[in-house]
């Protein structure tokens, strides 16, 4: 099924992320892992990926496969192309027509100085309409309530997810936000600037202090006071700190779902028992 007609079917829309492994003993473990993923039955499960042809993204079409084909969820397949060229996606867009696999997150990918920069696709709305010009795929998009970390200002960000609606993405994921005051007021700007695709709040729950760290300097995603007054108190017990973040993260998504929302995107961070403990606690408000 076609991940943006969905979102014309069902309200609010429950999906799940995971990333392909890297360690040998985790890639045996992502089969536990999915299996409690997909017996919570989320519409769908969005797979990271890395650099085309590395072991990590021909693991992203393993796992995508597999969460097709054997545990029948519908998998969304995350798809980079600034270290690419046309000939590279080409090919892995036939994989992905060979194995029945119609969904796709088309990103442009971070900048990494270690990988060369390739011309043919210098931001995700290029990527987007080469995708469509390839065959019935179901295209996505990333979009960032607080402003993707390189652009000049909000509202030209907010310009260049309007043009990823215009070459024909169908649907966006948000990046991870923390106060949803931020992601009430993005939506209420790009709504009015003419973004109608249905849009995903993504969602993070914080387990352990070196996150913290690593979201607010890789995605400078704002902390809200109340966070991190909670943060702060439990950083030094483990337990406490899972237990404080789940909650908090439980908390935003009752008041997302009370406000309506497409959808909630759950970052899984392969932990299933994060998926679990959130959708024991949304269960009566997601049906
Ligand atoms: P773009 O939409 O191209 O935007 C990138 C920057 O360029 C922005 O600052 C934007 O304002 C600007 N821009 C856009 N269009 C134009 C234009 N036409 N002219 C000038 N400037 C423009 N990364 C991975 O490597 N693998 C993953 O699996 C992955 N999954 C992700 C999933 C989600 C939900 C999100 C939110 C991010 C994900 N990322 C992933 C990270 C993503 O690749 C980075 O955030 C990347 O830096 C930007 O990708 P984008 O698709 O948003 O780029």
């Amino acid at each position: 099924m076609k991940i943006e007609t969905l979102f014309e079917k069902k309200k609010p829309v429950l999906s799940f992320e995971i990333f392909p492994p890297k360690k040998e003993k985790a890639i045996q473990q992502i089969d536990e892992t999915l299996e409690i993923l997909c017996q919570l039955k989320p519409d769908f499960i969005s797979v990271t990926c890395g650099a085309l042809g590395s072991e990590v993204t021909n693991l992203t079409l393993e796992l995508a496969k597999k969460i097709k084909h054997q545990y029948k969820i519908e998998p969304l397949v995350h798809l980079t192309c600034i270290n690419h060229n046309k000939d590279e996606i080409l090919l892995f867009l036939e994989e992905m027509k060979e194995y029945d696999l119609e969904n796709i997150l088309a990103l442009r990918g971070d900048r990494n100085p270690e990988l060369p920069e390739k011309k043919d696709f210098l931001h995700a709305s290029d990527l987007i309409s080469f995708i469509k010009q390839q065959g019935d795929f179901s295209v996505g998009a990333a979009c960032y309530p607080e402003g993707h970390i390189e652009a000049t200002s909000k509202m030209s960000d907010y310009l260049y997810l309007k043009q990823k609606q215009d070459v024909g993405a169908g649907h966006f994921v948000s990046q991870l936000f923390y106060d949803n005051q931020i992601f009430y007021s993005f939506l209420e700007q790009i709504r009015q600037m003419g973004v109608s695709k249905s849009i995903e709040a993504g969602i993070m729950p914080v387990l352990n202090k070196s996150q913290i760290e690593r979201i607010t300097s890789l995605c400078g995603a704002s902390l809200p006071e109340k966070f991190k007054k909670v943060m702060t108190k439990y950083e030094d017990n483990k337990e406490a700190l899972f237990d404080a973040g789940m909650a908090f993260a439980i908390n935003q998504i009752v008041d997302l779902l009370a406000s309506d929302v497409d959808g909630i995107h759950i970052y899984t961070m392969n932990n299933p028992t994060v998926a679990k403990r959130i959708c024991r606690d949304i269960e009566h408000l997601i049906k």
